[in-house]
């Protein structure tokens, strides 16, 4: 039975993968920076908190990390952890920093260190190309990181090709475009706006505040994103790979499509308030998984209007209860 270690696994895609891999008949256990603390509600929603193993791991703490991996001898490692919002990064760049950069440094150095053949995955981000413009971006298009966020992510998708090339290590980063579903919180513009659609077509009479909603994003759906992961890891070949569906929208079409579904017009519900826009923000975000499709056979089957009507639906059925 192979064992999966997966950094983050209460987060959004760490439920999704833990799910994927214990379908595969992986063994799986899973790191948060508490375990004892958290509710690990994601799993819970899933169902399968109780079939994976549950272990607490700081990232930025090498000992921690050697410890932990020393305990499980995983096979394969999924890095997921990290602060994961672009928004806080600007708020908190330290934390960020040291959680997605230090952190990605000391898996690495502890795969190296205990020698064993583990192989690694990376969550890289989008975001390290800054504003892609209509063309969609491929593992060739140089980073250009306009936040906290994207200048870690940038640093650990640096690490980890480094690493992979001085010292041999099986590693690899997804670089992947905006994935949703319904276990987004609602910190996530997508949940924010998911949210506010399905409370108002209850009944509530709030208004909806948003930022910027000219900018484009790729959106996907994120248990298929989670598949991508997996593939990498199952190559004869470490390598990066733009995980994307391949068509941008912009979040005034997020919010249409959301507000359509439930049978009403945004612009009824919506203000942008000027004081939500960021420092820096990029116009547009679009990949090209050309590279996906080729070498591992993936592809988005789900669209930015497949991802709202699941996301809508999911909260409706939690408002009532089913
Ligand atoms: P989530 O925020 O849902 O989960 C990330 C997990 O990392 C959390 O559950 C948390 O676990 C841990 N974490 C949060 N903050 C910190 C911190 N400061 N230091 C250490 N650990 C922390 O993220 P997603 O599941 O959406 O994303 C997974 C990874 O993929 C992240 O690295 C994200 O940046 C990246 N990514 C996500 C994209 C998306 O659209 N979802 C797009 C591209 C990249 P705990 O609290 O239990 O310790």
């Amino acid at each position: 039975m192979k064992k999966a270690l997966i950094c983050g696994i209460s987060g959004q895609d760490g439920a999704y993968l833990a799910q994927l891999l214990l379908s595969q008949g992986y063994s799986v256990c899973g790191t948060s920076r508490d375990a004892q603390m958290s509710a690990f509600r994601n799993l819970v929603y899933l169902g399968i908190k109780d079939q994976v193993k549950l272990e607490s791991m700081a990232l930025t703490d090498f000992r921690s990390v050697l410890q932990i991996l020393t305990k499980i001898q995983p096979d394969e490692i999924y890095n997921l952890a990290g602060q994961s919002s672009v928004g806080l990064s600007f708020e908190q760049p330290v934390e960020t920093l040291e959680s997605v950069a230090t952190g990605t440094l000391n898996l690495l150095e502890a795969i190296r260190f205990l020698g064993l053949p583990i192989k690694l995955y990376n969550a890289g981000s989008s975001e390290c190309f800054g504003d892609t413009g209509g063309i969609g971006a491929t593992e060739t298009t140089p980073f250009r990181p306009r936040s906290p966020y994207a200048v870690a992510k940038a640093a650990a998708f640096w690490e980890v090709a480094n690493y992979r090339e001085a010292y041999g290590l099986f590693a690899c980063s997804g670089i992947l475009f905006n994935h949703e579903s319904p276990l987004r919180p609602e910190r996530f513009v997508t949940q924010k706006i998911v949210a506010a659609a399905c409370r108002i077509a209850q009944g509530t009479k709030e208004k909806l505040y948003l930022g910027n909603i000219q900018i484009q994003r790729d959106w996907g759906w994120a248990p298929e994103y989670v598949e991508a992961m997996y593939l990498m890891l199952q190559q004869k070949q470490p390598d990066d790979y733009v995980i994307a569906t391949g068509t941008s929208s912009s979040l005034e079409e997020f919010v249409a499509s959301a507000f359509a579904s439930l049978n009403l017009d945004w612009q009824n519900h919506v203000v942008v308030d000027q004081s939500l826009f960021r420092p820096t923000d990029l116009a547009v975000g679009k990949g090209n998984p050309a590279k996906a499709k080729q070498q591992l056979g993936w592809a988005a089957k789900y669209k930015m209007q497949d991802v709202v009507k699941m996301m809508v639906a999911a909260r409706l059925e939690n408002i009532s209860g089913k």
